[in-house]
């Protein structure tokens, strides 16, 4: 994909380079931009990645790049994509933030007439954010949602019970306020409350599954996921390992 591919009336996708089992097609790099305005948001510039970079100036110009969270498959661009164009970065994680504050719950203003609604939505890791665009009743959702399959709870940084309390908040709002959700890979969901409510209905049975495996004698998480992932490529047991330790920490506070 060499040009951004509309998907909503102010958000178009460019697709990085960086295939894997991890990151599905690549990473979604998502381009916000007021019909009427020239300049645009960048949320996500993706990997270190000249060509990918290149098109992203090249839709611009670009005035502020924004992060769902500072996995580097998302953020790792960002440094010199601002570089490069003078933008200021802005994100939950003062970190990675240059020349603005760090993103607040609430709605933010970008100067180019591109408005959202921020939402924490810790759990995938602890400084994740889904951007509610109202007018386009869409829901940019990095991490916290993938368009295809599951997503990992990257312990220790993520925690389930985050997760699970993001998740419910995501459910309420696909229920009001979003039609379609664009997440940081795959393809775009039309059906949200679908999604979320298989998401839901996923982690408790996972829960169940994982506490089925410890009353069976496991002891470790990567026994744990010999068991309960077998159905899983094991190319993803080292980021379901993660998911598993969360859950085992999720279940150990409980009982
Ligand atoms: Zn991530």
């Amino acid at each position: 994909m060499t040009v951004p591919e509309q998907a909503t009336p102010s958000a178009a996708r460019l697709l990085a380079p960086n295939p894997s089992p991890m990151t599905l097609e690549g990473t979604n790099t998502w381009i916000l931009r007021d019909p009427g305005e020239p300049g645009c948001v960048v949320v996500d510039p993706g990997p270190l990645d000249d060509g990918h970079l290149d098109r992203i100036v090249g839709a611009g110009p670009v005035e502020l790049i924004v992060l769902t969270h500072s996995h580097l498959d998302h953020a790792e661009a960002a440094p010199r994509l601002a570089e490069m164009t003078g933008a200021p970065v802005v994100a939950r994680d003062p970190a990675w933030c240059r020349g603005v504050p760090p993103l607040q719950p609430g709605r933010y203003d970008a100067v180019v007439g591109v408005e959202w609604l921020t939402i924490l939505t810790p759990g995938h890791s602890s400084d994740s954010v889904c951007l509610l665009l109202p007018g386009d009743r869409a829901l940019l959702t990095g991490d916290t949602v993938l368009g295809r399959g599951t997503t990992v709870v990257s312990h220790p940084d993520g925690r389930l019970a985050d997760y699970l309390d993001s998740l419910r908040r995501l459910r309420d709002l696909a229920g009001t306020d979003v039609d379609t959700l664009l997440p940081g890979h795959g393809p775009i969901v039309e059906k949200p409350l679908v999604v979320l409510d298989f998401y839901l209905a996923h982690r408790r049975e996972r829960l169940d599954q994982v506490r089925a495996a410890v009353v069976a004698g496991d002891t470790t998480a990567a026994a744990v996921v010999r068991r309960v992932y077998a159905d899983v490529d094991p190319v993803l047991w080292p980021a379901a390992e993660l998911s598993v330790q969360a859950q085992l920490d999720y279940l150990a506070a409980k009982e």
